[in-house]
């Protein structure tokens, strides 16, 4: 049986991104044949709608540029991702870099100005605080 891949939605051609864009990884095709892939994007499972206003990490609270509180929805998306990850017996996760959700170690700083900072997003937190290996993108030959 394949091993279980959670997978950024929007590195599979989804268009959840915040400005209703994507991108398709070239390996795709290799971690499917290697992966039974689930895929996931946090935004959208908490409620969010696509496209809508983007947001970043303020520490612990997740504000978008209208400077709206949107942290419960960010939660909500990681508490059903973790639980997909539960149901599907997941043990990796391959998430978009620099993220407020799927970001894992490198996040943009809340200044909306395309700077980075030390940090995780919010889905990538919880599921690596439940014992799940987080990988980033640039990261993929890992997997493969
Ligand atoms: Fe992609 Fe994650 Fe953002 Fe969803 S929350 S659009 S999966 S980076």
């Amino acid at each position: 049986m394949k091993e279980v891949l959670l997978m950024s939605a929007c590195l599979m051609g989804v268009h959840c991104r915040y400005d209703g864009g994507c991108k398709v990884l070239s390996e795709l095709p290799q971690l499917m044949e290697r992966y039974h892939i689930v895929p996931v994007c946090g935004e959208v499972l908490g409620g969010m709608t696509t496209p809508r206003i983007p947001s970043e990490r303020v520490g612990g609270k997740v504000l978008n540029c209208a400077g709206e509180d949107v942290t419960a929805a960010f939660y909500r998306g990681a508490e059903e991702i973790l639980h997909l990850a539960a149901l599907y017996g997941a043990k990796k996760a391959l998430l978009k870099e620099r993220s407020p959700s799927c970001g894992s170690g490198r996040i943009y700083d809340g200044s909306f100005n395309g700077k980075l900072t030390d940090g995780w997003g919010v889905t990538a937190e919880l599921l690596r605080d439940n014992g799940i290996l987080i990988f980033g993108e640039s990261q993929i030959k890992e997997l493969l």
